[in-house]
């Protein structure tokens, strides 16, 4: 094959091949490549400014894709140039968007295939170090996020990830409206969020917060209000059922050390069941459930009020959720569940934010979609070590999964 026939393969802009090698036993491929002559407008990498003169020649060696079963090297010859306010610094290549030994393209196809597959699984495919692997989908996804408009924050959501015994909890900030992670911080302190409004909003950025959905955790509420105000705050539908879904499994775990023999086998291992709706379950599921529930009435009666409190939120006139709310609590009477009468009084001091679900529309569900993103990536990634290449991660996964949306409405 001729150089010029290369060159049109290879595809590099201003670019063209030299001199080619191939080794069909190794099989390797190695091209060398210049500039074409047309091509001589140097910049600086230190500040970009344009520069004539070059100062000495080099090479440099990176890896590119692959051709066919070739493994391919690119070996290119760059420029140094003598720039007024930097120095001697290297010129800036649009396809050596890093000092990392590979071309753009590359770390773009390894950055694609981490979207939806596991770094060990990527590393293996394009036979390079986990940690390699890592290093190039972080590049990536900077430059994606870089390059991209941001959209104005009008509606927030305040969420919270349990890591683990060591590392405890991680607040989730997102754009409810764009479904976007917008930033994480360490623990779930007034001072976490307190930092997010502080360091990553201008005032005039808070000020444009019309609603935030958050769970009913005094420190997050007391931050919102120092920082923001005139912002409207939702206690989320899905926070709120996660606490019934607690007060079952206390009153589940009450039964449980309360009866002996027989009955504890019947109480044990249920706890996955009582936390599912209804709706959710199967035949046999629910068959399990009833035989539960014949034998202890008071498992079934909170597990019933765990069911029928989900239903709060079917209205949209506050008159009516009151109402509701008030009969649900009124059934608590004489039930002696005392995780339940626990979470009544919760609701109770948080009416005004359940009730602002009826005031200010936010969608619900999303903060429970994020949440369990990040939680499939921590799944896969097995521990992210770097929050900011989690949080990019999670941004990517939002970003992705919106086009796609968008493609699919245009079709
Ligand atoms: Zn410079």
């Amino acid at each position: 094959m001729s150089e010029s026939e290369w060159t049109k393969i290879l595809g590099w802009p201003g670019y063209r091949v030299y001199r080619s090698e191939i080794n069909e036993g190794a099989k390797t491929l190695r091209l060398w490549v210049r500039r074409k002559r047309g091509n001589r407008k140097l910049e600086c990498s230190g500040c970009g400014r344009k520069i004539n003169e070059m100062a000495e020649v080099y090479e440099r060696e990176v890896r590119d894709l692959p051709w066919s079963e070739y493994r391919t090297t690119v070996v290119i010859e760059l420029y140094r140039v003598c720039c007024p306010d930097c120095g001697i610094k290297a010129e800036k290549v649009a396809l050596l968007p890093s000092k990392a030994p590979f071309s753009k393209r590359f770390e773009e196809a390894v950055g694609q295939a981490c979207e939806s597959a596991p770094v060990r699984r990527v590393a293996r495919q394009f036979g390079l170090a986990a940690s390699t692997v890592r290093a190039i989908d972080l590049r990536y996804l900077e430059r994606w996020a870089q390059g991209r408009r941001r959209p104005a924050l009008r509606q927030m959501g305040v969420d919270e990830i349990y890591l683990g015994k060591k590392q405890k909890f991680l607040t989730v900030v997102t754009n409810l409206e764009t479904g976007e992670p917008l930033w994480f911080g360490r623990e779930r302190k007034k001072e976490t969020l307190d930092e997010f409004f502080e360091k990553r909003l201008s005032a005039f950025q808070r000020s444009a917060i019309r609603a935030a959905c958050v769970d009913m955790w005094e420190p997050f509420r007391q931050s919102l209000e120092q920082w923001v105000p005139e912002c409207r705050i939702v206690y989320d539908k899905f926070h709120i059922l996660q606490h019934a879904s607690q007060a079952v499994d206390e009153v589940r775990r009450a039964e449980f050390f309360r009866k002996g023999g027989a009955a504890r086998d019947l109480v044990r291992g249920k706890r996955w069941l009582l936390l599912s709706s209804w709706l959710n379950l199967d035949r046999g599921k629910r068959r399990q459930l009833n035989t539960l529930f014949a034998f202890n009435r008071r498992i079934l009666k909170a597990y019933l009020l765990k069911e029928s409190l989900s239903q709060l939120w079917n209205y949209t006139y506050e008159g009516a959720m009151l109402r509701y709310l008030q009969s649900w609590i009124n059934q608590l009477r004489w039930q002696r569940l005392k995780p339940m009468e626990k979470l009544a009084r919760m609701l109770l001091d948080h009416l005004e934010g359940i009730l602002n679900y009826c005031r200010t529309k936010v969608p619900m569900g999303v903060i429970e979609a994020v949440n369990g993103n990040i939680k499939a990536l921590l799944r896969r990634g097995r521990g992210y070590r770097d929050m900011n290449y989690l949080l990019l991660k999670a941004q990517r996964l939002a970003a992705t999964k919106t086009e796609f949306l968008v493609l699919q409405k245009a079709a």
